[in-house]
């Protein structure tokens, strides 16, 4: 079993009507929701917010969390600078020991997402209910599997926009084009001392994005690549010769 902890800030959906339309439970709740429907994939939810608003002092993170997590989903957008910084630092720490980390949408401006790009992660944005064709650079990699056409579109989302303040991925798998005539790198990955990461744009809070079939394929497939062998702690230890002088 993959153990995966999806995080989400949750505060659009407890505030504002329009998206508590669109994810009345969540959209932790909305992505739980499809990825329990896998065999192989165990999901648990953490917020930073309660169902009252209020906000959890620990983040929703705890040590005994991150030990029984193997991948983790981060949505975030408003709520960034209430997250401690010692919480991204644990957090952080869990991916260099092998935690697959999934940063989903506004994610990219996380503290989390920050730290282990050592970038700004900066980028152009705009709301204004532009179609997104989403293309597929490499058809024969674990995250696309499946998505066998060129591309895939999505009726409404975000505009985000290159250039995006991030270091050179290990490997570029999407580019979002949308209508109103930018481009972004849409899915990309990292490696990070033992853990895997997965940035993947689509996933406005107003826009049904994640119940999109191939949006959900996407971060399955994600779930499933980022999963670790193992998790260890790199150390630095003094060692001793290993063969006779
Ligand atoms: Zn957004």
């Amino acid at each position: 079993m993959i153990k995966v902890t999806v995080w989400n800030e949750y505060w659009h959906e407890l505030k504002d009507e329009k998206v508590k339309e669109v994810y009345p439970k969540g959209i932790h709740n909305a992505i739980k929701e499809f990825l329990s429907t896998n065999e192989d994939i165990e999901v648990t939810t953490a917020t930073l917010h309660d169902e009252e608003g209020n906000l959890r002092a620990d983040a929703g993170i705890t040590d005994e969390l991150l030990e029984n997590t193997d991948v983790m989903l981060w949505w975030g957008h408003v709520k960034h600078g209430e997250v401690p910084d010692e919480i991204a630092l644990k957090v952080k720490d869990a991916v260099l020991s092998g935690m697959g980390i999934i940063f989903l949408h506004s994610a990219h401006h996380s503290k989390l997402f920050k730290l282990l790009m050592g970038t700004t992660c900066n980028l152009g944005w705009r709301e204004s209910n532009d179609k997104e064709r989403i293309w597929i650079l490499d058809h024969n990699h674990p995250i696309t599997a499946g998505l066998n056409d060129r591309f895939f579109e999505l009726e409404a989302e975000e505009t985000y926009s290159e250039p995006f303040g991030i270091p050179e991925p290990d490997k570029l798998l999407m580019i979002g084009w949308y209508n109103g005539g930018e481009v972004f790198r849409s899915g990309a990955i990292w490696h990070r001392e033992n853990g895997k990461v997965f940035y993947f744009q689509p996933g406005h809070e107003t826009f049904p994005t994640f119940y999109n079939e191939n949006v959900q394929k996407i971060i399955t497939n994600a779930v499933r690549w980022a999963n670790p062998a193992c998790k260890i702690k790199l150390e630095c230890p003094w060692i001793a010769r290993l063969e006779e002088k």
